[in-house]
């Protein structure tokens, strides 16, 4: 939870734990009139950044990695208290963001090294350029994560990078910043703290990229206001992600899955599983499953031992599931577990007899919010799945792998799983299709999404 305040002297941003509203911690929020500047410092450093070989950068970069595993602990602990998450959550994406990076680098410069071609007449090589000043603008619910999936590509590609972090995790982002800063030359990284008036502003500024991980809505705001000059846009944006249960499944495994997928960060993550479609022959046990682990998960502080699902990240952000919950009752949803809330904190809701014509199958919940509906066939499984403009990740749960995989073909969305999430192997790309997604990143094709490839050619 996060409040602008002003004063004739400063702007502070204050950042406060959504469990209990305590402060957690200020930063002074950047004027939009000193953007220019910052961006004029980025600029200047762009030419020395990008001079450096591929070696020199990832050895610039790459100390980051051991500090964040060594800092987890504290890190996770600020992450928690900043953004509500389960503390062993916290500090697994610290972990993980740490432990992984040097893979991730040496991935990165893999993908990003010249490439050679020739036919009978010319040899050609593909070079990966950086763009130039690329801002990173990044939301709350991952808060190291989403930043670090957008800034070290940018930074591997030698473009030089400032990072907007969202408005209700300043704290962590900063301290994720200082690390990376600890061994990067001055101003190749620099945050820019504050909401939407900063990132407008770093939009409209003289920067060349904008990788934006964020809401389908601002995601529209943005690539219209880079249109006018053609600047460079990668939109990682939200979704409202299928589960299909067919009726040879096994319903445990899925129901389980369903429950963590759907309460998982207190249903705060863009592949969180929104619409559970079970085939109507096993929809009864199904949902008796998944009311049964409903009622196992708990909640409260994230800092609470054996707590599962913490608050929502905001007022805002609770009262816009609450509302969608109260509309989809009035309009005949039965909510089967859950639907109340004491101040942040949602209970864990399922809800039944749902159907297509009700806001809460059709717009993002972002909440601890799992809703089931059947269906009579896999036809209709799939018209009902990929009914729907977004097209993030989507799973389909079958005993036969092969019908279950015939089934997640046919979906629209950009990652599919199969009795799993959506996530991909290791060097696939992180992709929404359709509006989930404008461009992507990871893999090797998102890596190259943060370069301008220039074709250098000869006669042979
Ligand atoms: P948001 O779109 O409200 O804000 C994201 C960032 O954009 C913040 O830093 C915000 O200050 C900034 N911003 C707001 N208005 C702006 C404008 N006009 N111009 C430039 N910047 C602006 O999103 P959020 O509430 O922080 O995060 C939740 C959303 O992010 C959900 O929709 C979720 O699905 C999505 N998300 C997507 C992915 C993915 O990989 N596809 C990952 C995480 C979150």
């Amino acid at each position: 939870m996060s409040t602008l305040t002003s004063s004739p002297a400063a702007t502070t941003l204050a950042s406060h734990n959504p469990a209990d509203g305590s402060l957690v911690g200020e930063v002074p929020v950047t004027p939009t009139a000193s953007i220019a500047d910052v961006v004029a410092r980025s600029r200047a450093a762009g030419p020395a950044w990008r001079a450096l070989s591929f070696e020199e950068r990832l050895a610039l970069i790459a100390p980051a990695g051991p500090t964040l595993v060594a800092r987890a602990a504290e890190l996770g602990d600020l992450l928690t208290r900043e953004m509500g998450k389960p503390l062993a959550e916290g500090t697994g994406e610290v972990e993980y963001c740490g432990s992984s990076l040097e893979k991730k680098l040496a991935e990165i410069a893999a993908a990003l090294a010249p490439e050679s071609f020739e036919d009978d007449a010319t040899t050609s090589t593909v070079h990966y350029d950086p763009f130039g000043v690329c801002a990173a603008i990044t939301p709350w619910n991952f808060p190291l994560a989403m930043p670090h999936s957008l800034v070290i590509p940018a930074l591997v590609a030698g473009n030089t990078v400032i990072l907007k972090p969202s408005e209700e995790t300043p704290l962590i982002a900063q301290a994720y910043a200082d690390i990376l800063n600890e061994t990067l030359p001055a101003d190749v990284l620099q945050v820019v703290h504050g909401a939407d008036d900063q990132g407008k502003a770093l939009v409209a500024a003289d920067i060349d990229l904008i990788a934006f991980t964020g809401s389908r809505e601002v995601g529209c705001k943005i690539l219209t206001n880079a249109g006018g000059d053609l600047k460079r846009v990668i939109l990682e944006l939200g979704g409202k992600d299928p589960m299909i249960v067919l009726d040879d499944a096994d319903l445990e495994a899925a129901a389980r899955f369903a429950v963590r997928n759907s309460f998982r960060n207190a249903g705060q993550v863009c592949v969180s599983t929104e619409r559970i479609y079970v085939d109507e022959r096993v929809a009864s046990q199904f949902e008796d499953a998944v009311l049964r682990l409903t009622a196992e998960q708990k909640q409260g502080d994230g800092r609470e031992e054996g707590v599962t699902v913490g608050p929502m990240i905001s007022e805002r952000q609770r009262d816009h599931v609450l509302q969608q919950l109260a509309t989809a009752r009035t309009q005949g949803a039965t909510v089967a577990a859950g639907g109340d809330h004491h101040g942040n904190f949602i209970t864990p809701t399922v809800v039944t007899n749902v159907d297509h014509d009700m806001d809460i199958m059709r717009e993002e919940t972002f909440g601890p919010v799992a809703c089931i509906m059947r269906f009579a066939g896999d036809e209709e499984a799939v018209r009902l799945a990929n009914d729907t403009p977004f097209g993030l990740g989507a799973c389909v749960f079958g005993g036969d792998r092969d019908r279950a995989g015939r089934v997640a073909r046919q979906l629209t969305a950009g990652m599919v799983g199969i009795n799993k999430g959506c996530g991909g192997a290791s060097g696939t790309p992180w992709v929404g299709a359709q509006q989930s997604g404008y461009g992507y990143h990871s893999g090797t094709a998102g890596h190259r999404q943060f370069a301008q490839p220039r074709v250098l050619s000869a006669e042979k």
